[in-house]
C-alpha cells in the first residue's frame, strides 16, 4: 500500500492506472477510521483493481463553532486499518493544497442539501459536495463509496453526480454498527460512559418506528412522535430534528412508502452532535 500526499503524486498514479485499464475505485474520509469505513474500503475492493482512500479532515463542511480543530486524527493507526482492510493507496492531501489560498469556487446543490442536516449545518453539504467534486477531479475514479450512515449526504453527492453529468458510479454500503445498536462514528470517541449509554436511545428510537411500520402503520406524524418520545425520555439528548423523508430528495414525506421512505435523525448528547437512519 502507497501513502501519497500530493495531488500531482495521485495524478501520475491514476494515469498509469487508466493506462493499464485499471477500475479505480476512491473511497473519501476523514479519518479516525472504524469497522463503518473499513466495511467501505472492504466493499471498493471487491469492485475495483485499485482503492484509492482519502483521509482529509476537509474545513469547508466545518460550521465556525464545530469541531474541525478536535476532530481525531491519528494517520498511524488509520493507516494500518486500510492497509488491512484491502486499500493500495491513501490519499491525505494537506489542507494548504486542496484549498489553497484565495481559493473561491464551490460547487453548491441547492434542494435536497436544503433540509434536515441542511437546516442545522447551512454550510456542511456545500463543503461536502465542493470537497468530493476535487477528490473525483484529482482521483478520476470509476466508482466511488459512501455509507448509508449518512444517507443525505448519499443523496446529495447522487445528485450531484447526475446534474454535473460526472463519469462515476456512486456506490452505498449499509451502516455498520456496535453489537448494542449504535451506529459507528468517529465521534463516538467524544462519549463518555454515560452519554454513551444514552445514545443508544437512537437506535432505539429508529427501532421502534421500523417496528411501527412493519406493523402497519405508515403515518409519519405518529413515527416521529413515538421515536421523539423515546428519545426525549434521556436527560442527556436534545433532539435536533426526527423526520420521515424521502430517501432521494430528502422532502418530509406524510406517509411512509415502503422502499422509498427513511427515518433519519439528529441529536445532542450534550455537547456531541450524532444522527443516525433508518432506511423504511
Ligand atoms: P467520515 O469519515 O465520517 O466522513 O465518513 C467517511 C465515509 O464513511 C462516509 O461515506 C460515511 O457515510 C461512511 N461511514 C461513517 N460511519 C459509517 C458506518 N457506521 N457505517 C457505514 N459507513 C459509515
Amino acid at each position: 500500500m502507497q501513502t501519497i500526499h500530493s495531488i500531482s503524486g495521485i495524478r501520475d498514479l491514476v494515469r498509469d492506472l487508466r493506462a493499464r485499464d485499471h477500475v479505480i475505485a476512491l473511497v473519501p474520509t476523514m479519518g479516525a477510521l472504524h469497522d463503518g469505513h473499513l466495511s467501505l474500503i472492504r466493499l471498493a475492493a471487491e469492485r475495483a483493481d485499485t482503492v484509492i482512500v482519502s483521509i482529509f479532515v476537509n474545513p469547508t463542511q466545518f460550521g465556525p463553532n464545530e469541531d474541525f480543530l478536535k476532530y481525531p486524527r491519528e494517520l498511524g493507526a488509520d493507516l494500518a486499518a486500510c492497509q488491512e482492510a484491502g486499500a493500495d493507496v491513501v490519499f491525505t492531501p494537506s489542507v494548504e493544497e486542496m484549498y489553497p489560498k484565495g481559493f473561491s469556487t464551490y460547487v453548491v446543490e441547492d434542494r435536497v442539501s436544503k433540509p434536515l442536516e441542511g437546516a442545522s449545518r447551512p454550510t456542511h453539504f456545500r463543503g461536502v459536495t465542493t470537497v468530493v467534486a476535487k477528490l473525483l477531479h484529482i482521483a478520476q475514479p470509476d466508482l466511488m463509496v459512501f455509507g448509508q450512515k449518512d444517507a443525505q449526504q448519499v443523496a446529495v453527492i447522487k445528485k450531484m453526480v447526475e446534474d454535473l453529468l460526472i463519469p462515476v458510479e456512486v456506490v452505498v454500503g449499509p451502516t455498520v454498527r456496535e453489537s448494542d445498536g449504535l451506529a459507528m462514528s468517529s465521534r463516538n470517541r467524544y462519549l463518555t460512559a454515560t452519554q454513551r449509554k444514552e445514545a443508544l436511545a437512537l437506535f432505539q428510537a429508529l427501532s421502534k418506528a421500523k417496528e411501527m411500520v412493519e406493523g402497519g402503520e405508515l403515518r409519519a406524524d405518529r413515527l416521529i412522535a413515538e421515536a421523539t418520545h423515546i428519545l426525549s425520555d434521556h436527560r442527556r439528548i436534545r433532539v435536533i430534528y426526527v423526520a420521515v423523508a424521502d430517501r432521494d430528495t430528502m422532502e418530509a414525506a406524510r406517509e411512509v412508502t415502503p422502499g422509498k421512505s427513511l427515518i433519519a435523525l439528529a441529536v445532542w448528547v450534550d455537547e456531541v452532535r450524532l444522527i443516525d437512519n433508518f432506511l423504511l
